[in-house]
């Protein structure tokens, strides 16, 4: 207690309390975040995203339009006073693709684009609240945190839930006991996805007994759950009594299977998911579904050189900090491409491809004392040739 004139005491949990209350009201005053003055239309979106993603068009359109209007119903919802009473409905997202496929990829960019406050959690470290493990609410409190805390800005801001296909229900579950982390999770998230006051503990987790809750009202996030359902497909494929039969090379097979996939998944429908495992309410509360296609050779190669921060323009940037440049043939970039298609992470390898390429000549360059340009052709990724072992064609100096 802290004690004042005239018998007057405050408590430091009041005092507490008073400080958040003036530093919201600052932020108020100095204004907060701003509110996006106009929304930007489905194509503007699909333009911004199209900077950084590469393909993936049916699901760039479908979470544009499911973005658009949501915030159209968010200003909305605040501005008029029409008097009639229909109500937009909230369009959360699902996202189904295979892993690497540029789900999160997809939801980040789009944060960027609206300049909202964007969180990233993940389904399967959720449990039922009570049980070891996160609650749902946390992943709330960190949307929170990157907002700064800033409350009206988290309340409308994108949180985007992956592995979301691990918390399926289990019918196989031999065990007897309560499936904490599957069907009880789902049913916790409903509320959170739907919309409502969430009590968010400010420091995390259950360790605090004491603290206050933060009160967030969840009705204008826009929730993005992301899942590779893997095995979805055959679901699917049975439903429409349709089996993959009658490939004559194993090659062949492989690459008509990846594009079977990506057609069946197209046609996933709400009762294929709960067939799967996810609860009937659950999906009802995700309207928007858009798969996601695997990526192919070309998009492997798109995406090494053509995003604004690409793989390939970060190393050409390295090479040129010290007065070189770099350059790539086609094949080179095709084999990469190759190579990390066989990993089956789809972009993710790329990175790791890219490092096994370029570590040995990054370990080097800095030494080398001829500058010029050097190229990176299909035998220095093949290791056959040492890439400064040649001479690099000199840079003609502009004037
Ligand atoms: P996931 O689908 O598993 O969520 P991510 O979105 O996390 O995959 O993708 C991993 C990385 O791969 C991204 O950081 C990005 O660099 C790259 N990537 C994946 N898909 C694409 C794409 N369509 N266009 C550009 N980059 C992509």
């Amino acid at each position: 207690m802290v004690e004042g004139p005239n018998d007057i005491y405050i408590c430091s949990n009041c005092t507490e309390l008073c400080q958040n209350i003036f530093r919201q009201e600052k932020r108020k005053v100095s204004g907060s975040r701003p509110m996006f003055g106009q929304i930007p239309s489905p194509r503007q979106l699909k333009e911004f995203m199209d900077q950084y993603v590469i393909g993936q068009d049916r699901a760039k359109r479908s979470l544009s339009v499911a973005v658009h209007n949501h915030y159209k119903r968010l200003t909305h919802a605040d501005t008029t006073t029409t008097g009639d009473d229909i109500e937009i409905d909230k369009s959360n997202v699902l996202f189904i693709g295979p892993t690497g496929s540029g789900k999160t990829l997809l939801a980040k960019t789009l944060a960027r684009c609206l300049n909202v406050p964007f969180a990233i959690g993940d389904a399967t470290t959720l449990t039922e609240a009570g049980y070891v493990g996160e609650d749902v609410e946390n992943l709330l409190l960190k949307l929170l945190q990157n907002a700064d805390f800033d409350l009206e800005a988290a309340q409308r801001g994108i949180i985007y839930i992956d592995e979301i296909d691990k918390i399926g229900k289990t019918n196989m579950n031999v065990s007897i006991t309560r499936d904490v982390s599957g069907e009880g999770v789902q049913q916790a998230l409903l509320k959170m996805l739907e919309g409502t006051v969430a009590n968010v503990p400010p420091q995390g987790g259950r360790k605090h007994p004491e603290q206050q809750y933060i009160q967030l009202d969840t009705t204008h996030i826009l929730f993005i759950c992301g899942g590779t359902f893997v095995g979805l497909e055959d679901i699917i494929g049975k439903r429409l009594g349709k089996r993959m039969i009658g490939f004559h090379t194993e090659a062949e097979g492989e690459i008509a299977a990846e594009r079977k996939k990506g057609e069946l998944l197209k046609k996933v429908t709400p009762d294929d998911l709960i067939e799967y495992g996810m609860i009937p309410e659950f999906i009802g509360r995700l309207p928007v579904v858009a798969s996601l296609e695997p990526l192919t050779e070309e998009a492997m190669i798109q995406i090494l050189t053509a995003p604004k921060n690409a793989l390939i323009k970060q190393y050409q940037k390295l090479f040129s900090i010290e007065g070189c440049e770099l350059e790539f043939t086609e094949d080179a970039l095709k084999l990469i491409a190759q190579r990390a298609l066989k990993r089956d992470t789809g972009a993710r390898a790329l990175r790791s491809v890219m490092e096994e390429v370029m570590g040995d000549l990054m370990y080097q360059l800095p030494d080398v004392q001829e500058r010029g340009k050097y190229i990176i052709s299909e035998e220095v990724v093949n290791g056959e040739v040492g890439l400064f072992d040649r001479k690099p064609i000199p840079i003609k100096e502009s004037a």
